[in-house]
């Protein structure tokens, strides 16, 4: 099926005449490359620190104005969507506020909200609506080749508008996102960051754990680590190649909720020792029963296929 087809048809008007999109990774030129498929902006400027990232992003032909400055690009812009690493949200909320329009969307993809929040709203002007989101979508992959336009159908974009946020700007964002595929769901920053912390960062981190363990020891080969790589491994090999940048930025940023979810975790694998240790097969069999019944429910929900390739392949066919 083609991606645009996924898409759903072009829209009869944009929903932001002028949208910015500051940082052309894998997220940023996603968002542009269905953001133009469906007609959901009139106008994109792409903006990035990187000139080299932004040459490759014009000979994508991924927007329709490129910029070096975030100022520039965020000046007369309807919407302005920071897809930086989410450490850099601050240094780009400094530069951009002074740009905006009274009336202006200010938005994110950070994976994490609060500390967001805290860094990205006191450089906004009055009259300008801030409502982060995270687009629960993405790959190990990063630069602007790596993005494609079906990258958020069927996927969740949370929105997480302070307290306060004008109840139209938040809708109104929220229809750009469905327009890109996503389904919406609003909640509160700090409710955002502990979900977060236990479906996607702690198990980040463990992967990133068990390939560092597996990479140092002495006993078992490196090739014999890849050979045999098809027991589980594989999977966390692939979760562990994510964006170094990205992740440290998620860690620092959502301290809290992590180490929160960190206890939570140890004391169940303490529990998980203790089991094996005993040659308790009945409280094994029983958690593993239970975890079974969690991934039916994932599959069931269409956030997940049967397929070892975690769906992603399927979406990326046919995008150009
Ligand atoms: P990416 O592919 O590494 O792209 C980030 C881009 O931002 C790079 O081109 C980078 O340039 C640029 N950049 C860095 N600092 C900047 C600044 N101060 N001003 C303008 N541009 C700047 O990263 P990504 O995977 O798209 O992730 C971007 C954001 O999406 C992160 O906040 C992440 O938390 C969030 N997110 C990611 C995923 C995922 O699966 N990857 C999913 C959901 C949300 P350089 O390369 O030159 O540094």
């Amino acid at each position: 099926m083609a991606v645009v087809d996924r898409l759903g048809p072009e829209l009869p008007d944009p929903i932001f005449e002028r949208i910015a999109i500051v940082g052309v990774g894998l997220i940023g030129s996603s968002i542009a490359r269905a953001a133009r498929r469906v007609g959901a902006a009139g106008t994109i400027i792409l903006a990035d620190a990187s000139p080299e990232v932004l040459e490759r992003a014009k000979a994508l032909d991924l927007g329709d104005e490129y910029s070096q400055s975030a100022f520039a690009a965020a000046r007369g812009a309807d919407a302005v969507i920071f897809c930086a690493p989410v450490g850099a949200n601050e240094a780009i909320a400094r530069e951009v506020g002074p740009a905006l329009k009274p009336g202006a969307i200010v938005s994110d993809v950070g994976s994490v909200k609060s500390a967001v929040i805290a860094a990205i709203a006191p450089h906004l002007p009055d009259a300008v609506h801030l409502v982060p989101a995270h687009p629960v979508a993405g790959t190990e992959q990063s630069g602007p080749e790596a993005g494609f336009a079906a990258l958020f159908v069927n996927r969740w974009c949370i929105l997480t508008p302070p307290e306060g946020t004008s109840s139209e700007a938040v809708a109104r964002l929220g229809r750009f996102w469905q327009a890109l595929g996503s389904n919406i769901e609003v909640m509160s920053p700090s409710h955002h960051d502990l979900v977060l912390a236990i479906t996607s960062h702690v198990p980040h981190l463990i992967a990133y754990n068990i390939v560092g363990t597996a990479a140092d020891l002495e006993e078992v080969t490196r090739s014999e680590v890849i050979k045999f790589s098809a027991g589980g491994f594989r999977d966390f090999t692939r979760i562990a190649a994510s964006d170094p940048t990205m992740w440290r930025d998620v860690f620092l940023h959502n301290k809290e909720a992590v180490l929160e979810m960190l206890g939570r975790f140890t004391e169940d694998l303490t529990a998980l020792q203790r089991m094996i240790r005993r040659g308790d097969g009945d409280g094994l069999f029983e958690l593993f029963t239970r975890t079974r019944a969690i991934r039916r429910g994932i599959v069931e929900q269409g956030q997940e296929t049967r397929a070892p390739d975690f769906g992603r392949r399927a979406a990326e066919d046919g995008d150009g």
